[in-house]
């Protein structure tokens, strides 16, 4: 017996809105009405589990009928009495859609993505009213009669029993005029692709063919999932072109390769299976955060829900992709709320915990590989020395620095540093700088060459602004070697002794480079040179005060230290040309061209190029004659 009911109020509201104003994005109401047939194949699995009996060929099939303008999309799964019906819906309204009004009242008129919210809510089933002037469900739940609810949507519903024999549920859309798009096969085949690709169960559509010889027509249903959770499946029964297109999918850009794909199963305080991709080649957008948008694919329980949740993975992995499923999570949240979640941050610990792990082994076992991987993404993942405190002692074991003692091109670890420091070294010494050319060949390195000790070579920008919080790797403190509080102990008296005797000469270039240098002194730092610049304990490095310059930052100008090397044999000879004319004008002019040629020494530009080489010439010239 049919039997008119009316709407709860909330789901009227709702309705009305369906149907008079979301127009955008209306593809979705087909992945909601998937992801529900979804959900009911995976309750009738679980029942089938206890009764094998029940256990049938599990499918969705979507049909579109273009002479009578419908679609329908039908389930074998678990099915609806009539009181599930009547409580799903219509009558009941659940506490989502409330949220859902709620949410819609506070977008106004910037609601265009409104349309992909509506499945957390948990009002999906409604979203049917986008694009159908009428819906009729017919369902049947095990040996409960069939039973057929029917709405236009507006106001009231209509129940009736219905003539169907097997468990599950059909429903039937009758498409808007301004719909019937849907009707395409293309459409339908493009929305399940994009949306609902990896939905378990087969999503069918049937097609027919027609026998070019008898010209006789049969139907085939065509799959247009490719089922693919693989993420749920064991490792082991993967086969490299599976996990190769599934890169290509998530990367979103097949021809890139990966380097290692990373499988996880958390159990306890949160569930979740997760399949990561260290990848080989960094993608386009991956230096430019403003573009890059997607992160993780989180799924709940098979069903995607967002690649936007940055509380998945932190900043400094982002190049990391992959699928994060969880169980545990709710379904029916919105966006916004899910990421209030706790959950997410115990997903985020242990998906960074197993990512550091996999790297560290990938490292150890593969080191070839981990220097090339190291060589895309490294500067990237420096940042989490910097951002990620409760992880910086595992990413100290997994950065690469080109140091003094390593031929080009090639990156040691801090441990291995460290195991080569010789007995009298007791710091970590690094030289930061624009590239290694310019490093290898600064004079501060002399002294520690001559000492046996090796420096880091620090070419990345990000190198000194990670170095702020870098204070320690094994006990051991990080030192600049072209900052001034460098000091040797064992050498100290010889300074002294040195800076007595050449007093004068130090005076001297002072005088002459006072708006340029802070301070000349002697010092133990050099063997081969006759001087070189060292920046005060707390300046910016002279490339970094560049870097901030070239980006339009104001940046004071650090006046440097120039420290002098009383063994070289120009300085003797500075100081005997001083004794005999302490007004000798030439002597000033060397002083400039001493300073010149250390600045050129430590990459820096000169102020002018032109009037350097001039200086050399004409000194050259003199001293020829
Ligand atoms: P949600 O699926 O998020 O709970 P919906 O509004 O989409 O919200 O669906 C409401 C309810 O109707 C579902 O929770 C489910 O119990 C029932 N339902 C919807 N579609 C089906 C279906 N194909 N088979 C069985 N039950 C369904």
């Amino acid at each position: 017996m049919a039997e008119t009911r009316q709407f709860k109020t909330e789901v009227q509201q709702l309705l009305q809105l369906m149907i008079h104003s979301l127009y955008s994005n209306r593809d979705i109401f087909l992945r909601e009405l998937v992801a529900n047939a979804a959900d009911a194949l995976d309750k009738a699995r679980f029942e089938s589990l206890t009764d094998p009996a029940s256990a049938r060929d599990w499918k969705i099939v979507i049909t579109p009928d273009k002479e009578n303008k419908t679609l329908t999309i039908r389930d074998n799964g678990i099915g609806m009495t009539e009181e599930d019906v009547v409580e799903n819906l219509g009558t009941i309204a659940k506490s989502g859609t409330r949220a859902f009004l709620k949410m819609l009242e506070e977008k106004g008129e910037n609601g265009s993505d409104i349309p992909e919210l509506i499945g957390q809510f948990g009002v999906g089933f409604y979203s049917a009213f986008m694009v159908a002037s009428s819906v009729e469900v017919i369902t049947k739940r095990g040996d409960a009669p069939a039973v057929s609810w029917s709405s236009i949507g507006e106001g009231s519903y209509d129940i009736a029993p219905a003539d169907k024999s097997d468990t599950g549920t059909e429903i039937i859309l009758k498409l808007k005029d301004d719909a019937e798009i849907y009707l395409e096969n293309w459409k339908i085949s493009e929305i399940v692709h994009r949306y609902s690709d990896f939905i378990a169960y087969p999503v069918v559509m049937p097609e027919k063919k027609i026998n070019e010889e008898d010209k006789s027509e049969t139907v085939e249903e065509r799959t247009l999932n490719s089922q693919k959770a693989i993420w749920l499946r064991k490792p082991s029964e993967i086969t490299d072109d599976e996990y190769k297109s599934f890169y290509a999918h998530l990367a979103n850009f097949s021809g890139t390769e990966y380097l290692k794909a990373i499988h996880m199963t958390a159990e306890g305080a949160s569930e979740f299976k997760a399949l990561l991709f260290l990848p080989k080649q960094a993608s386009f957008n991956l230096l430019m955060p403003d573009i890059q948008k997607k992160g993780l694919q989180l799924y709940i329980k098979r069903m995607f829900i967002t690649d936007e949740c940055k509380e998945l993975i932190p900043d400094y992995l982002r190049f990391v992709c992959g699928v994060v499923d969880s169980s545990d999570l709710p379904l029916n949240v919105s966006r916004e709320i899910l990421q209030d979640n706790p959950l997410l941050g115990k997903i985020q610990t242990a998906v960074t915990g197993k990512i550091l792990s996999e790297m560290k082994k990938l490292l150890e076992n593969d080191r070839e590989s981990y220097e090339k991987f190291f060589a895309e993404f490294g500067r990237i993942l420096k940042e989490g020395l910097h951002t990620d405190r409760a992880n910086a002692e595992k990413i100290k074991d997994l950065v690469l620095y080109e140091s003094m003692n390593t031929p080009e091109g090639k990156r040691i670890t801090l441990r291995e540093y460290v195991d080569a420091m010789p007995e009298s070294q007791k710091d970590i010494f690094y030289i930061s700088g624009d590239k290694r050319e310019a490093v290898a060949a600064s004079p501060a390195l002399e002294y520690f060459r001559k000492k046996g000790w090796d420096v880091l070579f620090m070419t990345d920008p990000i190198d000194e602004w990670v170095m702020q919080s870098m204070y320690q790797y094994a006990q051991k403190y990080f030192k600049s070697v072209n900052k001034g509080d460098f000091e040797d102990k064992e050498s100290e008296d010889k300074v002294k002794a040195d800076a007595e005797k050449y007093a004068p000469v130090a005076e001297f270039i002072k005088k002459v480079l006072e708006d340029k240098v802070s301070e000349v002194r002697f010092s133990s730092r050099l063997t081969d040179s006759p001087c070189c610049l060292i920046t005060d304990g707390q300046a910016l490095a002279p490339h970094m005060e560049r870097l901030f310059r070239a980006m339009n930052q104001e940046v004071p100008v650090s006046k440097r230290i120039l420290e002098l090397n009383a063994d070289h044999p120009l300085i003797a000879a500075f100081s005997a040309r001083l004794a005999e004319n302490a007004d000798d004008g030439k002597l000033k002019r060397y002083a400039g061209v001493l300073y010149d040629q250390a600045l050129l020494l430590e990459g820096s530009p000169l102020s002018d190029p032109a009037a350097f080489a001039r200086e050399v010439v004409e000194l050259l010239s003199a001293a020829v004659k």
